[in-house]
């Protein structure tokens, strides 16, 4: 089994770089001994405009099989022969995957004391695999590899000895990726496609494994176009673990269309559209909710309370209906990404004048926030402190009073479908809290009594019979007869009456 990595320099960053990044020095050849064999590092050659590492993985066919045993494997004579006269010590597999899991430890993690900028950085890269046996041939390999960032993928059948050529080409492949990537990514990548390809793996298949998948498949598999291949046959199409593993990439996904990076986001909506069968952002679907239900308000100048980096904002200008649209944070890195993603500095003055950012906590009340058609609080309630509430629920619905108001949070009881989701957990590190349905039902409707609105409540995402939608979202209406006692609230309403 072998694989080089190569990489190209200059003489300012020469290409001899990679034994840094590797952590293994190109003047040495060294050995490992791996639970199946012997692994070599060695260098072929080392100059700072050319670097190869090679890794050769010799496997000791007997140690493989006596592993193999009472493992439950290899019960048949037959099956006991093919332990021995197999392609293991040839073909690049699960074993070629444990190897680089033993000997490039700390460049898997990304890890590199010395100089960590350039192991945070994309390198010229050829990876070469002579051998590589891919169950489903030369275009399963370009399918699995070709959207991960390589400019050159070439998956070669390789032809059968030539005594056996009517049989046409064998299942190896020769493989050739080219590309400017992370040092770091690449290995993940092939760590866990190596045996994908192969679709077999040498040892019993436990439930650490969803773990060891997740963890190298971080930053590329959730994304994948082919991550449910991935999953079923890495985790040796265990049904339970991959759909454990699945369920966690489910969360990646939401978790990424949730984030503060502005590209992830970006590219997870065009990702979305672009192939029809992957759903849709839940961030999407809670944007197209709250559009929905500021158009059956009738609203026009609008508040976006939290408006974090500008993503529904960006939403409302597309639509005429909005004229005047206010996003208010307390975050100015948040505002500051807002600002960029709505090209604030090259817009219109006709445009400019419809929209507004300022900095601000929701926490205090604001003049300027009064009488606007409709404010949208998504996802924000939760990122508070409870004790803190009280003082948001007077600033918006005492204070600042629009029409409606939309509430969205998640929905707790939905975190269960995430069974990777360590129990007790929220989905994202600063949420201060999550309600169920019953807990916010209950919320909203105190708030709605205190302050003179009615509210009503609408699933967004797929409404689970058992434990409901993934975000749930209250929509608050100022009632009718509340212009009529000319904004006061239902407290003083109250008292007023008792007084009469
Ligand atoms: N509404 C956006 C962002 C949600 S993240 C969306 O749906 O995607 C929550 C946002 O609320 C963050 O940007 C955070 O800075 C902001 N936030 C949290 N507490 C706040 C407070 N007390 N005052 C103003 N903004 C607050």
């Amino acid at each position: 089994m072998f694989m080089t990595i190569s990489t190209t320099g200059t003489p300012e960053r020469p290409a001899t770089d990679l034994g840094f990044l590797l952590h293994k020095h190109p003047d040495k050849a060294q050995t490992f001994s791996t639970s199946h064999g012997t692994a070599h590092v060695f260098y072929p050659e080392a100059s700072p405009e050319r670097c190869t590492a090679a890794l050769l993985l010799e496997v000791d066919p007997v140690a493989l099989v006596r592993r193999g045993k009472g493992k439950g494997r290899g019960g048949a004579p037959d099956a006991a022969l093919a332990s021995y006269v197999n392609d293991r010590p040839y073909a690049a597999s699960s074993l070629m995957s444990v190897a680089m899991s033993a000997v490039f430890t700390s460049a898997l993690r990304g890890d590199c004391r010395a100089m960590p900028e350039r192991a945070a950085a994309p390198l010229a890269l050829r990876i070469e695999v002579p051998a590589l046996p891919a169950r489903g041939g030369a275009e399963l390999v370009r399918k699995l590899l070709a959207p991960l960032g390589w400019a050159r993928v070439d998956a070669e059948p390789v032809p059968l000895d030539e005594r056996f050529s009517e049989w046409g080409d064998s299942r190896y492949v020769r493989l050739v990726l080219e590309g400017e990537l992370r040092l770091c990514d690449a290995l993940r990548q092939l760590y866990v496609l190596l045996p994908v390809l192969d679709d077999a793996k040498h040892y019993w298949v436990a439930p650490d494994e969803v773990d060891k998948l997740l963890r190298a498949g971080e930053g590329w598999l959730a994304t994948h176009p082919e991550h449910r291949l991935i999953t079923s046959r890495y985790l040796s199409r265990r049904w339970g673990l991959t759909r454990q593993a699945e369920q966690a990439l489910e969360l990646v996904r939401l978790a990424e269309s949730d984030d503060l990076d502005v590209e992830s986001v970006d590219n997870a909506v065009d990702e979305a559209t672009d192939t029809p069968e992957r759903p849709v952002p839940l961030a999407q679907q809670r944007r197209d909710a709250i559009l929905s239900a500021l158009h059956d308000a009738g609203a026009a100048r609008v508040l976006d309370l939290g408006c974090g980096q500008g993503q529904l904002i960006q939403t409302l200008l597309k639509d005429a209906r909005f004229t005047e649209i206010v996003g208010v944070d307390v975050s100015m890195r948040a505002l500051t990404v807002a600002a960029r993603r709505l090209r604030l500095d090259r817009m219109g003055e006709r445009q400019s004048r419809r929209v507004e950012l300022r900095q601000g906590a929701l926490t205090y009340t604001d003049k300027g926030l009064r009488g606007y058609d409709a404010a949208v609080l998504s996802e924000v309630v939760e990122h508070l402190d409870l004790p803190r509430l009280p003082a948001l629920e007077y600033a918006v619905f005492g204070a600042a009073r629009p029409r409606t108001v939309l509430v969205t949070t998640p929905n707790v009881e939905y975190n269960v479908r995430w069974e990777t989701l360590p129990a007790g957990h929220v989905r994202h590190g600063d949420h201060r809290f999550e309600w169920t349905r019953a807990e916010f039902r209950a919320w909203a409707g105190e708030v709605a009594d205190r302050h003179g609105y009615t509210v009503a409540f609408t699933p967004v995402g797929p409404d689970d019979p058992e434990v409901g939608p993934p975000t749930q979202m209250a929509v608050f209406t100022l009632a009718e007869s509340d212009g009529a006692t000319g904004g006061k609230n239902a407290n003083e309403r109250e008292k007023e009456a008792k007084a009469a």
